[in-house]
């Protein structure tokens, strides 16, 4: 999760260096949140409310590099199943292709989830 400041300068969203998982976290510290903008430069007395939560950039390439390590295991236990004979073992190790495939994307699935979950419970509650 990336938390976002439009800045009252250059309405520039930069990426703040604090972190919490929810406004009411930031308001628990009470202390003055300063951040600089890392477009103009501007030191900024952050309004806690006007913080936004977002995905990180993972998001958009986790369902890739799923597939990459579904792609790499297939090719791994393809290749030691065929010196055995595919024929023979395809039905005993559909189970393990199957599982090649659903293991790394359900994690991803799962990931995922969290992540949108953790932006929504941010942006949703105020102080
Ligand atoms: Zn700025």
């Amino acid at each position: 999760m990336i938390l976002e400041y439009k800045c009252n300068s250059c309405n520039q969203y930069f990426k703040i260096k604090n972190s919490a998982k929810d406004r009411g976290e930031f308001n628990f510290y009470g202390n003055e949140m300063i951040e600089e903008c890392s477009f103009c430069s501007l030191e900024e007395n952050l309004d806690i409310n006007k913080i936004v939560a977002k995905e990180g950039k993972w998001v958009k390439y986790i369902y890739i590099l799923a597939l990459l390590i579904s792609l790499i295991a297939l090719y791994i236990t393809f290749n030691s199943v065929t010196s055995e004979g595919v024929k023979i073992h395809l039905r005993r190790y559909s189970f393990v292709f199957g599982l090649i495939f659903v293991v790394p994307f359900s994690i991803a699935a799962n990931l995922v989830n969290s992540e949108k979950k953790a932006v929504k419970r941010f942006n949703r509650y105020y102080v």
